[in-house]
C-alpha cells in the first residue's frame, strides 16, 4: 500500500491496469488543494473561517458528543509514538475525489461530479439516505439532523452567497464554490480564463502560515501543479484509488 503511486485527479492519474472507468473529461479547470503539513500549526483559524463563510450550523457540545458535528473542515491530530509531545496536524475536508465513492451510491444522484472536478452536493435533490456518508472513506460528509438556529443578531452573520441547509440534507466542503462562481463571472466579463490564485477558499485565505494552496491542475504552471511534484506529496488512503484532489505534503521530521 505504501508504494501505491500518486494518482492525480486528472487523466494522468488513470491506468487501464487498475481503473475500470475512463478518466473524466475536465473542461478547462480541475480544482485541487495542496496542504503542506510542515506548515500547519493546528491553530484552526481555517475551521472558523469555513464556519463563517459557509453558514455552518453551530451545534454545541452536547450534539457534538452525540456525533452531530457539522464542521466541513476538521484538524486531525496525530501523536508521534516515539515522542508523544510531538504532534502532526492534518486538515481534513472533502477530498473532491475523481473516483468518488459517495457519487456511486446515492440513489438520487445528489453528489454530482462537475466538469471542473468538483464533487457538488445538490441539496434540493438529497433525500437523506446517508449512503454517501457511509461510503465516504474520509468521513467528511455531515447530515443535518435539525434545523440549526441563528437567533438575532446572529442571523446578520449569514453569508448571502451560500444556501442555509435544512433538516434532512447532507452537506460538506464545496471548495467555496460561491467564490469559484464569482471568479467565473469576472473572467467571463473580461473575456479571459480564471488566473491562478484568483480563487481562494475561505480556509486558504485565513491560514496564517500559508499551509493551504488552491488552484487548477489543468494549468501546468499553476502553484498546485508545481507543488504536487514535491517528493513529499501523497494522498490520504491513496491506495483506495479514489484519486483525491486534496494532496498533502508530508511533514518531515529530523531526529538529532
Ligand atoms: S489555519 Fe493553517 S495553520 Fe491553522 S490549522 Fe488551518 S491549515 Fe493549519
Amino acid at each position: 500500500m505504501n508504494s501505491f503511486p500518486l494518482t492525480p485527479p486528472t487523466p494522468e492519474g488513470y491506468d487501464p491496469k487498475r481503473d475500470i472507468y475512463p478518466p473524466h473529461d475536465h473542461a478547462g479547470y480541475r480544482w485541487a488543494m495542496v496542504v503542506d503539513m510542515d506548515r500547519c500549526i493546528g491553530c484552526t483559524a481555517c475551521v472558523a473561517a469555513c464556519y463563517a463563510e459557509n453558514n455552518i450550523g453551530i451545534v454545541g457540545e452536547a450534539r457534538i458528543i452525540e456525533g452531530r458535528e457539522m464542521a466541513w473542515l476538521q484538524i486531525q491530530r496525530y501523536h508521534d509514538p516515539a515522542d508523544m509531545a510531538r504532534m502532526t496536524f492534518l486538515p481534513m475536508m472533502c477530498q473532491h475525489c475523481d473516483d468518488a465513492p459517495c457519487e456511486a451510491v446515492c440513489p438520487v444522484y445528489a453528489p454530482h461530479h462537475s466538469k471542473e472536478g468538483l464533487n457538488n452536493q445538490i441539496y434540493n435533490r438529497c433525500i437523506g439516505t446517508r449512503f454517501c456518508a457511509q461510503n465516504c472513506p474520509y468521513k467528511v460528509r455531515r447530515f443535518n439532523w435539525f434545523d440549526w438556529q441563528w437567533p438575532a443578531p446572529l442571523d446578520m452573520q449569514l453569508n448571502p452567497w451560500v444556501t442555509v441547509r435544512s433538516k434532512g440534507v447532507m452537506e460538506k466542503c464545496s471548495f467555496c464554490i460561491q467564490r469559484i462562481k464569482r471568479a467565473h463571472n469576472a473572467a467571463k466579463n473580461e473575456n479571459r480564463a480564471i488566473r491562478d490564485g484568483e480563487v481562494t477558499p475561505a480556509c486558504a485565505q485565513t491560514c496564517p502560515t500559508g499551509a493551504l494552496t488552491f488552484g487548477s491542475l489543468m494549468d501546468p504552471e499553476s502553484r498546485v501543479s508545481q507543488l504536487i511534484k514535491d517528493p513529499r506529496a501523497y494522498q490520504v488512503m491513496g491506495y483506495l484509488n479514489t484519486k483525491p484532489a486534496v494532496i498533502y505534503l508530508k511533514k518531515v521530521v529530523q531526529t538529532v
